[in-house]
């Protein structure tokens, strides 16, 4: 499974932290938090980040090959690079998480929530990113947060892309296509997520990706990721956009539906796949005497779970750009 991977699941820290080869030097930040700075100096900065939540491994085996061979000086890498095993004690168990879901705690949000495994490891990967992001001054900031989805879906891979005021970087958008995105989802809202904390706080071009369904280490079809490994790979060589796909659709968030109370009924089976459109008028949750309604005359269904805590996101709805 790796070296990388194999130690950061034995707990607490390898033996040797640092090290150089021919293409640059490493370090050993923390529990599953790795960086490398190439020795050619660069003008872009890159934050990969799998396993936020535990039970999507299909991102952490399709990268786990090529951080073993860059810590083995087997390839280079054109980026100062961090990458982050998120959350190393709910992937040991392969559970999305332990006590509460790590991606709605990030921008220090962690402390409205009772202490737990999660919110310490919010509070160690801001400071861990804080440190990254301010190490380098590159003009050029990515962070590809990698993760599966629990449903099946209408576009099997996807990006959700955090709420910006700047446009985003042409190139990034057009490699998230290269990685054979079908469709980008654009928040018009802060959120909690990994992926927003870059944005807001560090102006990095972010995006959460969306791969597959989430599969146990071993149970992954990795072929279907085939298409993601390669851009990958390719970007992290240098090669930011090669044309080879077809341009995603796009979508932006219309309303987000929010369990507030015991009482919250959301209106779709289990099956209902993400993407699922809905029309004007359609009642999609109660919770007591208020009602989620279809505003626009197509909406479609996103991440749709009812069962999340009171306050919490039951779903989001979108409208085609
Ligand atoms: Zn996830």
């Amino acid at each position: 499974m790796g070296y990388f991977l194999t130690q950061t699941l034995a707990g607490g820290m390898p033996s040797v932290t640092s090290g150089s080869n021919k293409y640059g030097s490493w370090q050993w930040w923390d529990e599953g938090i790795l960086t490398f700075t190439p020795c050619q100096k660069t003008d872009q900065a890159l934050l990969l980040s799998v396993g936020i939540h535990g039970n999507e491994t299909a991102p952490v085996e399709l990268l786990m090959p090529w951080v073993d061979d860059l810590l083995a000086g087997k390839v280079s890498v054109a980026w100062r690079l961090m990458v982050v095993l998120g959350h190393p004690a709910a992937l040991t168990e392969q559970k999305r998480y332990l006590h509460s879901d790590l991606n709605r705690m990030f921008g220090g949000r962690w402390q409205a929530f009772p202490d737990s495994p999660e919110t310490q490891r919010a509070q160690l990967l801001e400071q861990a990113v804080t440190r990254f992001w301010n190490e380098g001054h590159e003009p050029r900031r990515w962070h590809l947060d990698m993760h599966t989805a629990i449903r099946e879906s209408y576009h099997p891979r996807f990006g959700v892309l955090p709420f910006r005021e700047m446009p985003y970087d042409p190139e990034f958008l057009e490699w998230l296509g290269d990685a054979g995105l079908e469709a980008l989802v654009f928040h018009q809202k802060p959120a909690g997520t990994f992926s927003h904390f870059s944005c807001e706080h560090f102006n990095a071009s972010s995006c959460t990706l969306e791969l597959g369904k989430a599969r146990r280490f071993g149970e992954n079809a990795l072929e279907t990721f085939a298409t993601t490994q390669e851009a990958l790979y390719a970007l992290l060589a240098g090669v930011t956009a090669t044309q080879t796909h077809q341009p995603p659709l796009y979508y932006r968030v219309t309303q987000q539906i929010t369990r507030t109370s015991d009482n919250f009924i959301l209106h779709m089976s289990d099956d209902t796949r993400n993407f699922t459109p809905f029309t004007r008028g359609t009642c999609l949750a109660e919770d007591g005497i208020h009602q989620s309604i279809v505003q626009k005359e197509t909406e479609y269904v996103l991440f749709p779970n009812p069962n999340v805590a009171p306050g919490l996101r039951a779903g989001l709805m979108l409208a085609k750009i």
